[in-house]
């Protein structure tokens, strides 16, 4: 009966649950959001320790299981619904009014982990961390240093607006069904405000996802190729020259200070 297209893969071990669910630091004053609860182990969890829980689930089919699962606790809702096309201001709105701080907390459907956090992350939603399980080969990249070889676009992206650290590593033995890939859980605590300046935060991620389209690649070769003609590429030797970045550098090795500095360089230049 479980769904593989719909990332059904069940977490049956308690130890992991009570893992996440204790790295969310959730208590009675707080709110909970859980994104696919499955059959309710984790959302029980939940339950128990936040002040509200709204879990949402695209599978009909579960709903009446998670009543059942949820009837002790009147505080957990559930919303039927994909969580890609769920407004989720208005749901903020409309349950965790009053709540001090919200945490999102899923073991994630991994056909789709990067679209949902970016979705919660560019949705500027009053939120405090997110504890998710997800593949381990993305938390990687999700958590990884400048000069790594895991370290790239979504490695910039998440930590502009987080503080990423890798909560524990996973086997696959915990779930049913086994999926084929190792699990890890990641805790992403938002930040207040960006650990860099940026003028334009469109125009930083465009530059930053241009320095990774060929990893091999120089800096230069990846920029000229994006952002310069023939005729005019001369000018961004000079412009990396003159904010101290060596153009035969690869994009890989950039912090996010020199991807600011870079794209503040370009955008002053004209780029687009
Ligand atoms: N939380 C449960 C657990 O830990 O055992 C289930 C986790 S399972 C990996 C992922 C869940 O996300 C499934 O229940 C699946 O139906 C649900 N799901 C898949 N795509 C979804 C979507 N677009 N919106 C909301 N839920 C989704």
């Amino acid at each position: 009966v479980l769904k593989k297209s719909l990332g059904q893969n069940f977490l049956i071990d308690q130890n992991i649950l009570s893992k996440i669910v204790s790295a969310a630091e959730l208590d009675k004053s707080r709110g909970a959001l859980e994104i696919g609860p499955g059959i309710g182990a984790l959302t029980q969890q939940l339950a128990k320790l936040a002040g509200r829980v709204v879990a949402v689930e695209i599978d009909q089919r579960l709903l009446p299981i998670l009543g059942e699962t949820l009837s002790p606790y009147p505080h957990a809702s559930v919303v039927h619904g994909d969580i890609l096309k769920t407004d989720l201001l208005v749901l903020f709105r409309q349950h965790f009014e009053g709540v001090d701080g919200v945490s999102v907390v899923a073991n994630l459907p991994y056909y789709i982990t990067t679209p949902i956090i970016m979705k919660l992350l560019e949705e500027k939603l009053p939120l405090e961390n997110i504890v998710v399980m997800i593949q381990k080969e993305v938390a990687d990249r999700m958590a990884a240093r400048p000069g790594t070889k895991d370290y790239g676009s979504l490695s910039i992206a998440v930590q502009f607006y987080c503080e990423a650290e890798l909560v524990t590593i996973v086997p696959r033995t915990v779930f049913v069904p086994q999926p084929n890939v190792d699990s890890a859980v990641i805790r992403l605590r938002v930040r207040k405000t960006p650990p860099v300046e940026v003028e334009d935060a469109d125009f930083f991620f465009a530059v930053v996802q241009s320095a990774f389209v060929q990893r091999r690649k120089t800096l230069y070769n990846n920029l000229a190729a994006r952002f310069f003609s023939k005729e005019n590429k001369a000018e961004l030797e000079a412009l990396l020259h003159g904010i101290g970045i060596d153009p035969s550098r690869r994009g890989e090795t950039l912090s996010m200070g020199e991807f600011a500095r870079l794209s503040t360089a370009l955008r002053a230049h004209g780029c687009k």
